[in-house]
């Protein structure tokens, strides 16, 4: 930064070069008056990235400082601006007022906003959760914390072994933080593509220290030890914890009463994706552009409450591996779908609950306003209702819910004879506590509004008493209000006057009652303000002693309406309630249809499409033209998968569902060159992935592997992973291609069955029938599809041309690529029966007759098979 020289600067920039110092990295916004100022740097940085005007100002040096400025009743969308461009900002406050002190205005930062750390509903989205995360790494393994500053939402989790890294990667992709900080070795090693690219900031290294961690957790929680929190042996997660609670109460410089607790991530009960599969499956942003529209959250939210909606966001970014808590809320939502009264009731009145989650939030906070103490009344006032409703509800979810929710009966009376109707958004201002709710507040009111009229009516009574005719009431600033009488009226004035002053033709006086009605008028303004403020403080802290069961509620409620929210859809789509648990063994899937497809294809367009993957078949080889519809078959599967494991019905007629540990996708090809990464590369980065973490509990889903290089190192790659997983990893496999030559494999490893998507060829044209059939295709129809892209004619017969002089070299290519396998199977059966030194010679000189470059690969498999059977016997 280009820093003056400190010295020779009027007062006022020395001091804003002071605080400058303390936060150096950050753009200072510096109140004054009716403006957030910047200053030099910052302020050249902020006029750039907002297009403000950068103006300058005298500052004590011969040349002005650049500055720029934003009023400060619309600083909250600038901070949002500038943070959405990866800035943070620290907000340095007038803290006395003009009137108060004679020199300087005391000014200090009142907080550091960041991504994490948004807490202003302008800049939050209500529907999703803001976190900020904390990654902590060792060579032991890697703690994780994250926490949503405007819920008091805090967990933790740590991961060890060889894919520790990987697996704290996984976990924090699922969190889409806004913000990350971390330990300085941490920095290397975490992928930022695995946490959707946020910029993270290097923390304290002694932050993380386990035993300041430990303290800093304590003191927050007002605890001598973390025990109860049963975290304990999640040393590396409390570092991450303690160092995130320390940079949140750095950067918000007040008490966060709402971080009351910890909990631990439980990680074997939660499906973690990786950044490819949760990319690949659009579940809450699309592959293309990254918008909601068109992703699975998008389908599934027909949420009544903001809580509601984050709370789906949550659930669908960590499906369940706990066959008995999914199997709750099947039950929970199938009630829902059965019960029409009971979905009818709970949509309605959930209609009126507010997001009481973030109210709490800003309870804690401090930051609540009085439309926020009116919609937490408001939300207030429907609790028993929404209990009422659950509690009527028969599975043992949606009853434990309405267990959940408390009532706060005096809270709910009290708010809601305190908070008028429209109040304004400032406490400063008065104007939004309730007529009749405080007496002393009713008559400051009825004395600003009525205090002329009163006194008039004073001045007529007085008239009337005395008979003074001329008597008048009148005011000013030093004597305040008195009453006047003139010289010739003298004697009739009463003795309960008191003289105040004389003038040159009459006298001016006071009484008790005129005293008495001056100081109700007088300032009746600053006093009923004064009085609001201090009635709305007595209601924060009111609300602020319930924060913990407001949360409990809150957290209730998002849950109902979640289960609501499947209940409506699988409702509108006609989905079916899955049979899922560990005793079923295999995917059935009967008339499966892709949710979101079928959702933007309108009304039975969509084919529905069955699947099988059982003991008999756990490979499905996947072949069909380009646009048949395999990735979408491929998807559709995994979906449907998903939704069953996050407890909701599923788009199919029948669907049986094995628990699934994991799903893992390699689908499409995407360059990262950001990363440095080719397209080929990431594509095996995926696969490598694959094939490491996959179990034999584990959904694959892979399409068009190998496409990214040669042909034939390409389907020597698919093949060998086709055998690898079917092999040696055992998992349900989908895997889609257009190397027809994988199709040769069914019959030959064991529980590979070919699949093909059906097309009707109608001459030059091909109809897309999207239906799934038994056996394999050798057509890929590429210049079909390309045709129908608009590729010119001439491109198109050229490459007709093309492809039929390279089908007939290409019979002749596969030929070599079986006979390497064959070569390759064949040596290594040799060597098995090396010491048959006769055999191996016999077969040798077969395979040399036999003249294999001419024969198809299956005669090749078939002349190989002959050779193995002979050599075992030989
Ligand atoms: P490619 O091999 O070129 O990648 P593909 O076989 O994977 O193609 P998809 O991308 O799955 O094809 O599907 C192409 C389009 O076909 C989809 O965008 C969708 O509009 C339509 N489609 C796919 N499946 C169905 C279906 N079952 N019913 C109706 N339309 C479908």
């Amino acid at each position: 930064m280009n820093l003056p020289d400190k010295s020779k600067l009027s007062p006022m920039m020395q001091h804003y070069m002071d605080v400058k110092e303390q936060y150096p990295d950050v753009i200072l916004m510096y109140r004054l008056g009716d403006f957030y100022e910047m200053f030099f740097d910052d302020a050249v940085t902020v006029s750039r990235e907002l297009e403000l005007t950068l103006t300058g100002r005298d500052c004590g040096l011969p040349e002005r400082a650049p500055m720029c400025g934003v009023p400060y009743h619309a600083v909250d969308t600038y901070v949002s601006r500038l943070i959405n461009k990866g800035y943070k900002v620290a907000i340095c406050e007038q803290l006395t007022s003009p009137g108060e002190s004679k020199g300087m205005l005391e000014r200090d930062v009142v907080r550091v906003i960041t991504a994490g750390t948004v807490v202003e509903d302008t800049i939050l989205d209500e529907k999703q959760n803001n976190y900020l995360a904390a990654f902590y790494y060792t060579a032991k393994g890697c703690g994780v914390a994250y926490a949503d500053l405007s819920t008091g939402e805090f967990k933790l989790t740590q991961t060890e072994g060889e894919d520790a890294l990987k697996m704290a990667e996984n976990i924090l992709n699922g969190v889409h933080a806004s913000e990350i900080i971390l330990n300085a070795d941490g920095k290397n090693r975490l992928n930022p593509d695995a946490v959707y690219r946020v910029n993270p900031t290097i923390y304290y290294d002694y932050a993380f220290k386990y035993a300041d961690a430990y303290g800093v957790l304590c003191q927050q929680f007002g605890v001598r030890t973390l025990e109860a929190y049963e975290c304990e042996d999640c040393p590396l997660g409390i570092s991450a914890a303690g160092a995130l609670m320390s940079y949140l109460l750095e950067t918000q410089k007040r008490a966060l009463s709402h971080f009351n607790k910890v909990q631990k991530v439980n990680q074997s009960s939660i499906m973690f994706f990786d950044a490819a599969t949760r990319r690949n499956l659009e579940l809450t942003e699309t592959i293309r552009d990254r918008r909601k529209e068109g992703t699975l959250l998008w389908l599934m939210d027909k949420t009544q409450t903001a809580m509601g909606a984050r709370n789906l966001r949550r659930w669908i970014d960590a499906p369940l591996r706990d066959e008995k808590a999914i199997n709750e809320r099947l039950a929970a939502v199938a009630e829902l779908v059965k019960n029409v009264r009971l979905r009818t009731d709970l949509t309605r009145v959930l209609g009126c609950v507010r997001d009481l989650e973030r109210l709490a939030g800003k309870v804690s906070y401090n930051s609540v306003n009085p439309r926020d103490v009116l919609a937490i009344g408001n939300s207030l006032v429907v609790l028993p209702v929404v209990k009422g409703i659950l509690d009527k509800a028969k599975c043992e979810l949606l009853q434990s819910l309405a267990a959940a929710i408390s009532l706060f009966e005096r809270e709910t009376e009290v708010v809601s004879k305190a908070i008028c109707d429209n109040p304004p958004m400032l406490v400063s201002d008065g104007g939004y506590i309730a007529d009749g709710f405080n007496r002393d507040l009713d008559e400051y009111r009825s004395a600003e509004a009525n205090g002329k009229q009163w006194i008039k009516d004073l001045e007529n009574k007085e008239k009337a008493e005395t008979g003074i005719k001329n008597l008048k009431i009148g005011f000013n600033h030093v004597f305040g209000y008195y009453i006047e009488v003139t010289k010739l009226n003298m004697d009739l004035v009463p003795e309960r006057y008191q003289r105040k002053q004389t003038l040159t033709n009459g006298e001016r006086y006071k009484t008790d009652e005129l005293i008495e009605l001056e100081n109700k008028v007088l300032g009746a303004h600053d006093k009923a303000v004064a009085l609001e403020q201090a009635i709305f403080a007595q209601l924060r802290s009111m609300l602020n002693a319930i924060v913990k069961e407001l949360i409990v509620t809150a957290g209730a409620i998002a849950e109902a309406d979640t289960l609501l929210s499947f209940a409506l859809v699988s409702i509108e789509n006609n989905y079916v309630k899955p049979t899922i648990g560990a005793k079923i063994k295999a995917i059935n899937i009967v008339g499966g249809r892709h949710p979101v497809i079928e959702k933007l294809l309108g009304k039975n367009k969509f084919t529905p499409n069955d699947t099988t993957l059982d003991k008999d078949c756990r490979t499905m080889v996947i072949t069909g033209p380009n646009m048949a519809g395999k990735s979408t078959y491929m998807r559709q599967v995994a979906i449907i998968v998903l939704m069953a494991h996050v407890g909701c019905f599923v788009p199919a007629e029948k669907a049986e569902i094995c628990l699934v540990d994991r799903i893992f996708t390699r689908v499409g090809a995407s360059d990262d060159l950001a990363n440095a990464q080719s397209t080929f590369m990431v594509e095996m980065i995926e696969v490598a992935n694959i094939l490491h973490n996959a179990t034999k509990d584990s959904l694959l889903i892979m399409d068009e592997i190998g496409r990214g290089t040669s042909s034939v190192d390409g389907l020597s790659i698919a093949w060998s992973v086709m055998e690898y997983v079917t092999n040696v990893v055992g998992a349900k496999t989908l895997f889609a291609t257009h190397y027809h030559e994988l199709t040769e494999l069914e019959g030959k490893l064991a529980a590979v069955k070919n699949y093909r998507v059906l097309v009707d060829e109608k001459g030059d044209n091909v109809v897309f029938l999207h239906r799934i059939a038994r056996g394999g295709t050798n057509k890929s129809f590429g210049i079909e599809v390309a045709g129908m892209a608009g590729v010119p004619k001439p491109v198109l017969v050229r490459a007709k041309e093309i492809a039929k002089k390279l089908e007939r070299r290409e019979a002749s290519d596969t030929n070599s690529i079986m006979l390497d396998t064959l070569g390759g199977v064949n040596q290594s059966q040799m060597s098995m029966f090396a010491e048959h030194d006769e055999t191996a010679e016999e077969i040798r000189k077969i395979l040399k007759e036999t003249n294999v470059e001419r024969l198809t690969p299956v005669q090749a498999m078939l002349v190989l098979a002959d050779l193995i059977e002979r050599a075992n016997h030989g």
